[in-house]
């Protein structure tokens, strides 16, 4: 059984554990299996405006147990990159969620005298914030600095720009590049991945650009999830360069 052949499980949350407000059917269950068979779930999502409590909230609301350690997502890996580099000071492009992660890591989020540009997720960002990203890589020589590089993102009431909109203006801006530290990028994965053997980790998620890529650069083994009409791009092996071991319909198709 595919199950057998990990001990953890990176699982990824939106259109695999729920879409929108409601639960993937079939997924609570999966977890609880997991966990009755010993194997560590951390759920690794690109989420770059919530804090970790909120989304163990949102957790509980779909039926499933967790704690924020469980919880993996691009706004506070990007704050444990930040800490670990040694970073003082940022300008946030984000939301208060994502201001509360970084003050935690003992980096003060203000708007002059910093080390980075950093953006999340924010959905009133304004001219007035581009303009100060702008100037604060030009004048200050600020890093730039991603949670994610999705150009969109699904909500309720349809397709919205997602933070790589956002990154992507300032980026044409200044011509900075920005260091992304969400999927598909190695650095989530990294920090999801922390005290766990990557020949018995795996990856479980619905975009194969975000999640199956993402796992091939972390060297780790990807398992794609389709059917549950959470992606637009589910199931679309065809653009990328990596093969998922398995994939499967819903995450009762680990079992
Ligand atoms: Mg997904």
């Amino acid at each position: 059984m595919l199950v057998d052949q990990y001990d953890a499980f990176l699982v990824d949350m939106d259109g695999v554990v729920h879409v929108g407000d409601s639960p993937v059917p079939g997924a609570v269950d999966a977890i609880r299996d997991l966990r009755d068979r010993g194997k560590t779930v951390r759920f690794v999502t690109n989420n770059s405006r919530a804090s970790r409590e909120a989304l163990v909230e949102d957790l509980r609301g779909f039926g499933i147990e967790a704690n924020p350690d469980d919880v993996v997502s691009a706004a506070w890996a990007t704050a444990e990159y930040l800490a670990e580099r040694g970073v003082q000071a940022v300008s946030l492009v984000g939301g208060e969620g994502f201001a509360g992660m970084i003050r935690d890591h003992g980096i003060a989020v203000r708007d002059e005298g910093v080390d980075a540009v950093v953006v999340g997720h924010d959905d009133t960002v304004a001219y007035a914030d581009l303009k100060r990203a702008t100037q604060l890589i030009y004048e200050e020589g600020a890093d730039l600095v991603a949670a994610n590089a999705d150009g969109w993102y699904p909500t309720s009431d349809g397709i919205a720009p997602g933070t790589g909109a956002t990154v992507a203006a300032i980026e044409a801006a200044t011509g900075a590049e920005a260091t992304v530290v969400g999927k598909p990028e190695a650095r989530l994965f990294e920090i999801a991945m922390e005290g766990l053997p990557p020949e018995r980790t795996v990856m479980v998620g619905d975009n194969p650009q975000a999640d199956l890529v993402g796992a091939n650069a972390a060297g780790i083994d990807g398992i794609l999830v389709t059917g549950t009409g959470g992606d637009v791009d589910a199931g679309d092996l065809t653009s990328i360069d990596m093969t998922p071991v398995a994939v499967v319909e819903g995450l009762d198709g680990l079992f």
